[in-house]
């Protein structure tokens, strides 16, 4: 299938032809329709590298409303190197998408200068959770709005010790959202959590 099959938009339709993308992935073919027309859970079985950062970006991008400073949209990943890497790749994918701000925060950098950024107004933050944890303590960033939230490297988060975290940052988002998993394996942890926080979420392996 190509990706105009997919139900994306214009704006992330030129966004994909500028990076020279020209078929969706496995992944993005199997998630990027469902996540489209449904407001569903999502857990997918996927390594790094399968094309799962747009899989889940795509859909974000076209549902979240860029005319709208709220904070639509958050991503949660374990390190400060994919935090960034996703940030870039969503920036790039919306490029097209006029009004979009998507905004990394991450420890070892700044306080200051991250909620200079979230307070322009982001409706996207990709974020690690140690560092968002502790500026919804301090109200830097206000995540009660959120519709759509994704766990990236499920797995890796919670071998690094995040579960705490993660899931006192999902108590601060609304009980009506969607989420969006994705790991590379699916120990019983990983498990805990999707039964936890998610509600019939639609499966994939790829
Ligand atoms: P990811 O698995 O999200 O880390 O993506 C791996 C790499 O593949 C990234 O550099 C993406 O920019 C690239 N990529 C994602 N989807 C596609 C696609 N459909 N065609 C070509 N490259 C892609």
């Amino acid at each position: 299938s190509t990706f105009q099959q997919l139900g994306l938009n214009e704006d992330l339709l030129n966004g994909i032809s500028d990076l020279g993308f020209e078929t969706p992935s496995e992944i993005q073919q199997k998630a990027i329709p469902v996540l489209l027309e449904e407001e569903r859970d999502l857990v997918a079985l996927a390594q790094t590298g399968t094309g799962k950062t747009a899989a889940f970006g795509f859909p974000m991008l076209q549902k979240i409303d860029v005319n709208s400073r709220t904070t639509q949209g958050l991503i949660l990943s374990p390190t400060r190197e994919l935090c960034l890497q996703i940030t870039n790749e969503l920036k790039a994918y919306g490029k097209h998408c006029k009004g979009l701000n998507v905004v990394a925060i991450y420890g070892g950098a700044s306080v200051t200068d991250q909620a200079k950024q979230i307070k322009k107004g982001a409706q996207i933050v990709v974020a690690t959770p140690g560092r968002m944890k502790d500026m919804i303590s301090r109200n830097l960033v206000d995540i009660s709005k959120i519709q759509y939230s994704v766990l990236d490297e499920a797995d890796e988060m919670l071998n690094m010790g995040f579960y705490e975290d993660i899931t006192d940052i999902l108590a601060h988002t609304p009980t009506d959202k969607s989420t969006w998993l994705f790991s590379a394996t699916m120990p019983k942890e990983v498990a805990s959590i999707a039964k936890e926080f998610m509600y019939d979420p639609i499966e994939i392996t790829v």
